[in-house]
């Protein structure tokens, strides 16, 4: 899966990136990043970027030339990329060199239309839902905004989502982006090295995950629950569950009554409807 990543900050992206997890990730192959500088695409001499909002009011608008532009390679790009593997599949059929019809047909070929993710505290709200729905895409663009936003007419262009991360302005798109990014990326197989971890997890599930302990089994006089010591999995899986459904009624009551409905047995399959 390939992540654009729209930005007047791509070090800031760059850095975050490649890190940790997904770094690894990136450089097994499994997932690629691709930062792209706004300011490079814009046309004025002084790569300014932004500009006074009309009707007045406080702070700049990020502009809708070099946003267009910059979304606009990443389409021809991709647009490019396929044509080139489609060219490749057609001329071993046909024994046509490959060089020569992919130079024909780019030039037909419309810009392709990859999702994009405008990251804007005015989108719906990120959730796991949302994070798997997304990483269904092979190609995702994500567009970060910078003071006052970005120019409206441009956002009706490119835009296909709107999605914040939560009920508060943050000064720009890029932490929100690395946030969706992470999320959407460890979802995809292969990045984490084990894939039931993702599955078993917070909101996958529609609970929350369980307690989980490591060694040593006693620590400041508290002790390991001593059935994940007692090597019968049904009996921790079921131990699991059950503490899974208390600290969902405990800490997030909204998903523990959406769960009760969903399960109105809870921990009694025999209760089922
Ligand atoms: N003027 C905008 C408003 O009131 O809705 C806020 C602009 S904010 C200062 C600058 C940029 O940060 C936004 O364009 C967006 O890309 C990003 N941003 C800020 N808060 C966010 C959030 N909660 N979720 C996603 N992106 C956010």
């Amino acid at each position: 899966m390939k992540f654009h990543i729209l930005t007047l900050f791509p070090e800031m992206v760059d850095a975050c990136l490649e890190t940790s997890i997904l770094g690894r990730a990136a450089k097994a192959g499994c997932i690629s990043f691709h930062s792209v500088n706004i300011r490079d695409y814009t046309l004025d001499k002084h790569k300014k970027v932004d500009d006074y909002t009309y009707g007045g009011g406080a702070g700049m608008l990020m502009q809708a030339q070099p946003v267009y532009d910059a979304w606009r390679a990443v389409q021809e790009e991709a647009s490019q990329k396929e044509t080139v593997e489609g060219v490749e599949a057609e001329s071993a059929l046909r024994e046509e060199t490959v060089e020569c019809a992919a130079r024909e047909s780019v030039k037909a070929l419309p810009v392709k239309r990859l999702r994009t993710v405008y990251v804007t505290p005015q989108g719906r709200t990120f959730t796991q839902e949302i994070a798997q729905e997304l990483a269904g895409e092979e190609e995702l663009i994500f567009l970060c905004g910078h003071y006052e936003g970005i120019d409206e007419r441009v956002l009706e262009e490119t835009v296909t989502d709107y999605i914040s991360i939560g009920d508060y302005v943050l000064t720009g798109g890029e932490l929100p982006a690395m946030v969706m990014i992470d999320a959407v990326a460890r979802l995809v197989p292969g990045v984490l090295h084990n894939d039931e971890s993702a599955e078993t997890e917070s909101f996958s599930g529609g609970l929350l995950e369980y307690p989980q302990y490591s060694r040593p089994p006693v620590w400041h006089d508290k002790e390991v629950p001593p059935v994940l010591l007692s090597g019968n999995h049904q009996k921790i899986d079921q131990w699991r569950l059950e503490q899974s459904i208390k600290r969902t009624k405990e800490r997030r009551p909204d998903l523990y009554e959406a769960y009760m409905q969903a399960h109105p047995e809870g921990l009694n399959p025999k209760k089922k409807k």
